[in-house]
């Protein structure tokens, strides 16, 4: 569905990516490793819009989508969920979830919004309350019910489970795979490659810009460069 093809992004004379390809299947995660600094962030940024690949190419169910703004890329149902979860704090989580549904049809509204309100139940609970008062695992969960707002095909994720305490990592985790099972495609760029691994069905590993591996998650934790390179020097 998502095609990424030889992928170069720079920054001046860094180069950070330097021809990633892979793929994105509906319903499935491919899970982005790498170390600090791999150039994992920059690929999700070029998918998204927000940086401008230098060479290379994204395909949508073959429609080519590379460089296309962020807001246009939202239409064509591919939304990123920043790093960090950047809901808006002094809104409350219905009007987060109403803005991210704001690119969609407003037939289906309703009926979204009571999908991402089942998904999510704590976000219906605390519709009127402010962004802002929510815990760092129910941000994270607003993040994905606003991004599902645009009902998309595909969710770019920079590192959903970044800061949250290790028990709320897996409730999240298992939110991405209830939304991949659900039919979306999702990439993943995840540090905790544990928790990733358990959820994800293709693995790539990047390092210094480059894909290192790539393969079905269920092998990656016997691959000895992936163990190497990115679940510590064990
Ligand atoms: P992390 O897990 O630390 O976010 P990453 O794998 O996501 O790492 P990127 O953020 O993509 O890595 O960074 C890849 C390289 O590009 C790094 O050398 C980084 O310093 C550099 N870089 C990233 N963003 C910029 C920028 N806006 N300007 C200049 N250099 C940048």
């Amino acid at each position: 569905m998502l095609e990424i093809k030889d992928l170069h992004v720079h920054y001046g004379n860094i180069e950070a990516v330097r021809g990633v390809s892979l793929d994105v299947e509906p319903g499935k995660v491919t899970l982005v490793l790498g170390a600090n600094g791999a150039g994992k962030s920059s690929t999700l940024k070029a998918v998204a819009g927000l940086e401008r690949p230098v060479q290379g190419s994204v395909h949508l169910n073959g429609d080519d989508i590379t460089r296309l703004a962020p807001h246009k890329l939202v239409r064509r149902g591919v939304v990123l969920v920043p790093e960090g979860r950047r809901v808006f704090s002094p809104l409350t989580v219905a009007e987060n979830l109403r803005l991210g549904g704001y690119t969609a049809p407003k037939e289906a509204y309703d009926e979204t919004l009571a999908r991402v309100y089942e998904m999510f139940p704590i976000l219906a609970d605390r519709g009127n309350g402010a962004a802002g008062l929510l815990s760092g695992g129910e941000q994270q969960m607003l993040a994905f019910g606003r991004a599902l707002m645009s009902q998309p095909k595909v969710m770019l994720m920079d590192e959903p489970s970044m800061g949250l305490a290790p028990v709320v990592v897996d409730s999240i985790l298992a939110k991405v795979r209830q939304m991949a099972d659900s039919g979306i495609g999702i990439l993943m760029v995840e540090q905790n490659a544990d928790a990733g691994l358990d959820v994800a069905d293709q693995v790539v590993a990047i390092a210094r810009g480059e894909v290192v591996y790539s393969g079905v998650a269920g092998d990656a934790r016997s691959h000895a460069s992936v163990l190497r390179a990115f679940l510590g020097e064990a």
